[in-house]
């Protein structure tokens, strides 16, 4: 029997996959302690795990971080990550020395799990609970100007911040290595290999075990009408106009409507309600789907992946670069269609297009059986149980790294040679500009040259 240390973020989205695996790794004996926050308490205990509370190393926050961490801006949530990390070392320090854990399971971005693993030496499992993002998938990402500007004015606040955690004894090279999923570290994902976007250029230590959720209930869609299902998530929820207008598009619709508005608004904002809607904080959103024949989601990857689990087509409204990414492939494998905008008739004509068009249930039906053929909350739990796991296939990325570097230095060396002979025999103005045509050159060649590499390497593994 195993210790396992958890640690998560205060995010429902990050904390909601773990559960089952701690529920399943508890049902196997193992002893496991959650380190979380209070607001968690409640369901962390239900799964039998030890609930640890961390809420007294949570930095009292300004408004402006507040509001900042409200909007998910990845500045103030990297920075806050760090400041935990620090307020919380002797805690942890004393956490390891009397637990003991044998493994680490922790969140893909929780920053005091990932580094007290490392300074304690302790085998380290992640949990990822978005796609797993490498320098391939994280092409699916497309960031609003907002949330590049918010990266890039960041970098020098964090990688300052980051500097702090150095007399700590934390091994620490950069913000993007923290996050970014490599391919020797153990990791858990919890969706299918097929829905994983560029899924082989992961290494075996990658287990994609499929949706990580408390049901194995097929769907059940028959009944008197359609039932339409709308939220935003957890986090930026409080969209009363958006709630307004999809009520108003889906009134007259021959449709049951429910709504899950998150606890920042009151709900009753929103009356008087038509006959056919109906509006709550939270909703069981798994029992809800298992019904639903439309999702109208921000595109989490967890209510995504609890949409396909149920075989719900979705009307796919993404906020943010990750949530983009997790709409992209719904498309790709046809399981939803894009909302562009927020106007009455636009709702009305997308959820419209997902009842009216039985492709988008086949496709969300086909997702489902591949989930359901993943491993599991089982195959997860044994994942952590056998860690840390050796690796001895191919490093697609490794590989289609010193393919960049070999293409690079050929191309430079070319460039080279032609704008010497161009400025020698033609004039050197002339040999500027094909110094400039080469570089703009250079981007798209690599990407095509990449592509090749990437091809024939999937060629060669199988
Ligand atoms: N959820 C729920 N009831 C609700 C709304 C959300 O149980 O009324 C759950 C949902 O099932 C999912 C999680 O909250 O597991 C939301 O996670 P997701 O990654 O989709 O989005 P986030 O809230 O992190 O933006």
């Amino acid at each position: 029997m195993k210790k396992v240390a958890f640690f998560c973020i205060p995010a429902h989205g990050h904390t909601n996959p773990m559960l089952p695996v701690a529920a399943e790794l508890v049902r196997r004996g193992n002893t496991v302690q959650f380190f979380s926050f209070d607001e968690f308490r409640d369901k962390i205990e239900a799964t039998g795990a030890q609930f640890v509370s961390c809420d007294a190393y949570l930095p009292p926050l300004t408004a402006r971080e507040e509001a900042g961490l409200k909007n998910v801006s990845t500045t103030e949530m990297t920075l806050q990550d760090i400041r935990i990390t620090r307020n919380m070392d002797s805690f942890l320090a004393e956490a390891f020395e009397s637990f003991r854990p044998d493994v680490v399971y922790t969140d893909s971005v929780c920053f005091w799990g990932k580094l007290n693993a490392w300074k304690h030496h302790v085998p380290m499992v992640i949990s990822t609970s978005t796609f797993a993002f490498n320098q391939l998938s994280s092409q699916y990402m497309k960031h609003s100007p907002k949330e590049m500007a918010d990266m890039i004015l960041g970098l020098p606040k964090i990688s300052k911040e980051l500097k702090t955690l150095k007399p700590y004894g934390y091994p620490v090279k950069g913000a993007l290595a923290l996050i970014q999923s490599d391919n020797q570290t153990d990791s858990i994902v919890y969706t299918s290999r097929q829905f994983q976007p560029f899924a082989e250029s992961f290494s075996d230590h990658y287990a994609f075990v499929g949706p990580s959720i408390f049901s194995d209930a097929a769907p059940q869609k028959t009944k008197e009408r359609p039932l339409v299902y709308i939220s935003m998530g957890t986090v930026i929820n409080d969209r009363p106009d958006f709630y307004a207008s999809c009520i108003e598009a889906l009134r007259d619709l021959n449709v049951d409507v429910v709504i899950s508005c998150g606890h920042t608004m009151d709900p009753s904002s929103l009356e008087p309600l038509p006959d056919n809607v109906q509006v709550y904080p939270r909703v069981d959103q798994l029992a809800l789907l298992c019904k639903a024949d439309v999702f109208v989601t921000h595109c989490g990857m967890n209510s995504v992946s609890e949409s396909l689990y149920m075989a719900t087509p979705m009307v796919l409204y993404p906020q943010t670069g990750e949530q983009k990414a997790v709409a992209k492939r719904v498309t790709e494998i046809g399981a939803g269609t894009l909302l562009s905008g927020e106007s009455i008739e636009e709702i009305r004509r997308s959820v419209q297009a997902v009842l009216t068009n039985p492709a988008f249930g086949t496709a969300a039906q086909t997702c489902s059986s591949e989930f359901r053929a993943c491993s599991g909350v089982a195959g997860a739990a044994d994942f952590i149980e056998n860690a840390p796991h050796a690796s001895n296939g191919v490093d697609v990325i490794a590989e289609l790294n010193k393919a960049t570097v070999r293409f690079r230095c050929i191309f430079w060396a070319l460039t080279i040679v032609l704008f010497v002979l161009t400025g020698v025999f033609f004039g050197w103005r002339y040999g500027w500009i094909v110094a400039i045509a080469a570089n703009i050159l250079s981007r798209l060649l690599g990407k095509a040259a990449q592509k090749r590499t990437y091809a024939a390497l999937l060629r060669k593994l199988h």
